[in-house]
């Protein structure tokens, strides 16, 4: 162990071998500390406090141990084997971390925490490691059923992005695409047309880029290759707005012949 005694409070406790506990800190009567413990400058550690083997207890890591100030009545905390508490964390009177638990720096630690896992915060609440799909960053959060994207710029970065969005699955459920392909369905019929797409070749063109412009798109687009023929898989392209209305009800041929005639004209020098 080394330490100075002058300059830190070091009074009637006991501890295992191989510690090393920085000064100045404050350790006090009865407090036991385990094996191999690492004690970091200016802790605090007041009576009540039962620290077990392999803990690591950063700087200024503060143990209150009294409920009801001011009384004598000192409340138990245990820290148990393998725990690493943060600089700055608080740990309230009366807790139990559990084996291998982590405290983050500056938690305020008020419930017990259970073995093996991670709190921070005030209060500290358990927080659960994930891996954000899009960055690639290794994250935190308090939601314990998944989180996919470590920040609101990382989520709304992949949904904005069409070809992101695939890549990542996140397409939106079918019954987005569904309500889509009754709205096909239902104009067709007010228009006559025919419409012989099955679900899955609708689907087929969700979020496909334009077949014109290449544009991305969000959704879907489609146009009759043949305007005489009605939704046949071979008679459709993906196909974004602004194409849409420039090709309106012209057939392909002709639509492509009256764009090469515009950019024809307009760059004849
Ligand atoms: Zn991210
Ligand atoms: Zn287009």
């Amino acid at each position: 162990m080394t330490y100075h005694p002058k300059k830190s409070v070091l009074l009637d406790f006991t501890q295992g071998e191989d510690c090393t506990i920085h000064a100045p800190v404050w350790i006090g009567n009865k407090v036991k500390i385990g094996d191999r413990c690492k004690i970091q400058a200016f802790a605090f550690i007041p009576e009540g406090v039962t620290i077990g083997d392999d803990v690591f207890i950063g700087p200024h890591v503060c143990f209150t141990n009294d409920k009801y100030p001011p009384s004598t009545n000192w409340s138990e905390t245990v820290v148990e084997d393998g725990v690493s508490i943060g600089a700055n964390a608080t740990i309230l009177p009366g807790i139990r971390i559990g084996k291998g638990a982590m405290v983050g720096a500056g938690a305020v630690v008020s419930r017990n925490v259970e073995a093996n896992t991670t709190v921070f915060g005030n209060p500290a609440t358990k927080h659960y490691s994930y891996k954000c799909e899009l960055c690639q960053k290794n994250f935190m959060t308090e939601d314990k059923r998944g989180a996919r994207f470590c920040s609101r710029r990382c989520y709304n970065l992949a949904w904005s992005d069409p070809i992101k969005k695939q890549e990542l699955g996140l397409v939106p459920q079918d019954y987005k695409i569904t309500s889509k392909y009754k709205e096909y369905q239902a104009n067709c019929e007010k228009r006559k047309i025919d419409f012989s797409l099955s679900f899955d070749q609708f689907k087929s063109f969700w979020q496909i880029p334009c077949f014109y412009c290449d544009e991305k798109m969000d959704g879907i687009g489609l146009d009759r290759v043949d305007n005489n023929i009605g939704y046949k898989i071979d008679n459709i392209v993906s196909c974004c707005w602004e194409c849409n209305r420039l090709k309106g009800n012209l057939d392909q041929e002709v639509f492509f012949e009256q764009v090469k005639r515009i950019y024809q004209n307009v760059h004849a020098t």
